[in-house]
């Protein structure tokens, strides 16, 4: 075949196939192009999961009646008009690409009406014939009606699925820019049915009520409110709390000026500040606005535009990692004042939180997160027990300096049971002390470099297989850190010298076999500080009291003090709850005691 060139159409047609695979993708073009129009009102309407219809119609600034046939035209774009503008960036669209791709493979008609003018204009295009401007009326702003999706491709037809799932998509479309816009309204209707709507959201409740919407009540009543800025950078948003973790990372939204990314990096820094209190394998949910300076960060490495590149992609990392796991941190028990709060409710918000929920609705579960999120668990306990209705605080203020009450019995060597101003407390022990000990070894190394060790007055012999004696050489200065100082006897043998101060009455060779596992187990790919908190993880398990193990109410009390100090006390290391609460009103409803 000799060379020539395509058709205008034909290369539009090859475009669209980057951007354009479904009805949702259509609309997103046409919802960012709403978006950076300025709308504040957008109304999708759809017909046949979009493939036979899709309408997108915005209050934004409008199109002028000359350049509607400019904006079908490729390479056509008002957004950026130097190689400076695509380095700063700030509109989510600048290509010029979607509204000709769309339009080479679909029925496509565009009315807009600009401020400047006193009614509207329509043009529409079907197989590359364009008609000239004819007076159609409108408010100002503009409609993209899109009919007949992929008409004249028939391969990319055939790869649309059904009604009910191309609709779904358009729902989470629609869902993850609603999320990126509060202060714009939007609906979805297809027919008479609203798939989706979302009122302008201004206030901290409709805020609130519309992340309810789209991640659920749970999440909304629970979430961590996180607010930090630093290198350049300011993140803010909600993190789900490692109970409300899932088994699939489909409830993380991530929002990069605005645009919404699917960013690795980013995604890795957000799952690694949740390792600590975190399941393997789990994802946590979390919705997340991340700003810094434009020029910092390149939108233009994706057609789509869902990957990016950042200039310093450590400090990024570093500045998410650090904000995630500081605001983490707070998951402990807390007693907050009376007033909307409900006198003597407890929560492990931390203090940005409390702001941020300042109208909490009568109803909703007041208690602590880690038993609010139990609900959801496997391992909760029965769910009559644990649901607060309204009403249910007492006045009495809860002792600020004693949220989890005073110890009154040991059950059966597992839980603790304490008596709180408003209830009852249960505490696994070895879950909490697990916990508090962890944080106490990662506090001293911190401070100290390494966890203090107390010597062994006869080194302890330990008869290990070849390979791992070698790796308790390898890795003896790793583990001199966390306390646990090590020395090579003979090719199978290994002296224990020293142990770690908190823990002289460990089982020193069921220590460091368990400890040698782990490092096995994550190889040596991991940097040193992981490799020295996971030792201290399976080093907090051996030195937890073991259940059965009698403790006295003092003991009892200690730990449970020793808890509200502690941060991520909310949560085991393996991110099972560590507490629960029972309301004075549950067991009054237990027994029938009525008002
Ligand atoms: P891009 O968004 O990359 O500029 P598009 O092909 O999506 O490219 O749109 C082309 C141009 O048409 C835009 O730059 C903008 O000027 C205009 N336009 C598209 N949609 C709208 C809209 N809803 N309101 C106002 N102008 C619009
Ligand atoms: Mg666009």
């Amino acid at each position: 075949m000799s060379i020539r060139i395509l058709s205008e159409q034909l290369v539009h047609q090859i475009a669209a196939g980057e951007v354009i695979e479904r009805p949702a993708s259509v609309v997103k073009e046409l919802l960012e192009n709403s978006l950076d129009a300025g709308a504040r009102r957008v109304e999708i309407e759809i017909e046949e999961g979009g493939v036979r219809l899709c309408r997108v119609r915005d209050d934004g600034c409008g199109i002028e009646r000359d350049e509607l046939l400019l904006a079908l035209t490729r390479h056509a774009t008002s957004k950026i008009a130097t190689i400076a503008d695509l380095e700063a960036v700030g509109t989510l669209g600048f290509r010029g690409e979607a509204l000709p791709s769309i339009a080479s493979v679909s029925r496509m008609r565009l009315v807009s009406r600009s401020a400047s003018m006193a009614n509207g204009h329509a043009v529409t295009a079907e197989n590359g014939t364009f008609t000239d401007p004819i007076p159609a009326p409108h408010p100002q702003g503009t409609t993209v009606e899109v009919r007949d999706l992929f008409f004249n491709v028939p391969a990319r037809r055939k790869f649309l699925r059904s009604e009910r799932t191309e609709s779904q998509h358009l729902v989470r479309t629609v869902e993850r820019l609603a999320l990126s816009r509060f202060d714009v309204a939007w609906t979805l209707m297809a027919g008479r049915r609203r798939l989706a709507d979302y009122p302008a959201a201004d206030s901290e409740s409709e805020r609130t009520d519309r992340i309810g919407r789209v991640l659920g009540e749970d999440f909304a009543a629970s979430a961590l409110y996180v607010e930090h800025q630093g290198a350049g950078c300011a993140l803010a948003g909600w993190l789900g709390l490692p109970t409300h973790a899932r088994a699939q990372a489909d409830m993380q939204y991530l929002y990069l000026n605005g645009r919404m990314v699917r960013d690795r990096l980013l995604a890795a820094a957000i799952r690694q500040a949740y390792d600590d209190v975190l399941y393997h394998g789990r994802q946590p949910a979390y919705v997340l606005f991340l700003a810094m300076d434009p020029a910092r960060v390149d939108v233009n490495a994706h057609p789509a535009k869902l990957e990016v590149r950042f200039r310093e992609p450590r400090q990024v990392r570093d500045f998410i990692f650090h904000s995630v796991s500081r605001a983490l941190e707070a998951t402990r028990p807390r007693v907050l004042g009376g007033g909307v709060d409900g006198a003597g409710a407890m929560r492990a918000s931390g203090p940005i939180a409390r702001d941020f929920w300042p109208a909490r609705g009568a109803g909703q579960n007041d208690l602590g997160l880690g038993v609010a999120e139990a609900q959801m668990e496997p391992w909760r306990a029965p769910a009559a027990n644990r649901t607060v209705g309204s009403g249910a605080s007492t006045p009495v203020a809860e002792s600020a300096s004693a949220p989890l009450g005073h110890a009154i019995a040991q059950l059966h060597g597992v839980y603790i049971l304490t008596q709180t101003a408003t209830g009852l407390i249960l505490v696994d022990m070895h879950a909490a002390h697990e916990r508090t000990t962890y944080e106490r070894m990662k506090a001293a190394l911190r401070e100290a470099e390494s966890i203090p060790a107390q010597q062994l007055l006869v080194p302890a012999m330990v008869t290990l297989s070849a390979t791992d004696a070698e790796l308790a050489e390898q890795h003896a200065e790793m583990l001199a850190k966390a306390g646990l100082e090590i020395a090579r006897s003979g090719p199978t043998g290994v002296a224990v010298r020293a142990v770690p101060a908190w823990l002289p009455a460990a089982d020193h060779a069921t220590l460091l076999r368990d400890v040698l596992a782990d490092l096995r187990d994550t190889g040596t790919s991991r940097r040193t500080e992981e490799a020295i908190e996971q030792v201290l993880g399976t080093m907090a398990c051996h030195g937890a009291v073991r259940a059965n193990r009698q403790l006295t109410i003092p003991e009892m009390d200690a730990l449970l003090r020793e808890m509200e100090r502690s941060v991520r006390s909310d949560q085991c290391v393996h991110g099972r709850p560590t507490w629960a609460f029972v309301s004075m009103a549950e067991l009054d409803r237990l027994f029938l005691r009525g008002r």
